[in-house]
């Protein structure tokens, strides 16, 4: 299928880029490089270097590469920068979603997948996390992600677009090609192998008073091939039907130490911890349930050992000391 993937030159992006070339399909990113990596672009994809908000960029782009079907995963993504500028959630997240939105429908595009996130539950009520949880999000990070889902249902049904909103838990590791790297990094596995590396003196652990098995936050981690996996599998469905899905390994999980002493063991490195304040809106647990999406899709996660996912991590990690040097590719 020929497939556009925005954001296809940020973290998650460009390893879902790479396994739909993997699969045989023609893969167009569209990103505006804001915060992707120019060298992050899977060399056999066409690259298209444009905003979310440029409706006629995207419509002329749609046309000329006679897009099938759209994955949408360029958006804002930190939780705390949502709380002190909502502004730039809502306008890059909701309107330039719906920017996207106008372009499909302008140019018959039918079939989308989202990347949404966990962060739309808010604190659960029970974990593991299944679809039927109410929606109450803690910040505007998920809020904006919860609106745009409720855009999608009603722009569906009304122009016959057909989607898949994937409601991602922990995304962590790395391919050979691609691999994690923000700036400024707030992300626990790339943080605490910076620390390994000795390019950071510490970690700092965000609370040790929780109610969990050590008193750090439990979360899922799901090796970022498997979540890969998921968005080809979803494209299989849309001619059919809509569908939401959390996706996460399940399972109990893993606390902030228990990562910290994995990666101990993966690196053989020493970790310096500190104990620090709980940072805001984080809830104690949050752990997938993907019963809905191993039945009705047939995914499984291959990846599902904290170890594999950590050394996939620090092996990209030692192969690309520097990250993704620009300019160059
Ligand atoms: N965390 C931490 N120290 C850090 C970064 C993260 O203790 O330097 C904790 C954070 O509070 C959360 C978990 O690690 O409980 C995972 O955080 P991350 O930001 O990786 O993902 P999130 O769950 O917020 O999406």
């Amino acid at each position: 299928m020929r497939v556009l993937v925005t954001g296809g030159a940020g973290y998650i992006g460009s390893v879902v880029t790479e396994k739909l070339i993997e699969d045989g399909h023609e893969v167009v990113v569209y990103d505006n490089l804001s915060k992707g990596h120019r060298a992050a672009v899977h060399a056999e994809a066409k690259f298209v270097e444009g905003d979310l908000h440029d409706t006629e960029t995207l419509s002329r782009t749609f046309k000329e590469h006679k897009t099938e079907a759209v994955m949408h995963m360029a958006a804002d993504a930190l939780v705390g920068e949502s709380v002190t500028n909502p502004a730039k959630y809502y306008h890059n997240n909701l309107v330039g979603g719906l920017s996207l939105l106008d372009a499909m429908r302008e140019s018959n595009v039918r079939r989308f997948v989202f990347s949404s996130t966990c962060a739309t539950y808010g604190e659960p009520e029970r974990v593991p996390m299944d679809e039927t949880l109410p929606t109450d999000p803690l910040n505007p990070y998920g809020q904006s992600k919860l609106a745009f889902e409720g855009a999608l249902k009603w722009y569906g049904a009304a122009y016959g677009m057909n989607y898949v909103s994937l409601r991602y838990f922990n995304a962590a590791g790395a391919t050979k090609l691609f691999g994690e790297q923000h700036d400024p990094e707030s992300h626990l596995i790339p943080i605490v192998l910076q620390a390994a590396a000795g390019r950071r003196s510490h970690v700092e652990i965000y609370g040790e008073d929780y109610q969990t098995r050590d008193g750090t936050c439990v979360r899922d981690y799901i090796h970022i091939v498997d979540l890969a996996r998921a968005h080809i599998l979803a494209l299989g469905i849309l001619d059919e039907r809509t569908a939401i899905y959390n996706l996460g390994c399940g399972g109990d999980g893993y606390t902030v130490r228990e990562v910290i002493d994995t990666a101990r063991e993966v690196t053989g490195r020493d970790i310096p911890v500190r104990v620090g304040a709980r940072r805001a809106g984080d809830p104690a647990v949050l752990v997938a349930s993907s019963e809905k999406i191993r039945r009705e899709l047939g995914w499984t996660p291959t990846m599902q050992d904290l170890r594999v996912i950590i050394e996939s991590a620090w092996n990209w990690m030692q192969e690309h000391p520097e990250g993704y040097e620009e300019g160059k590719r």
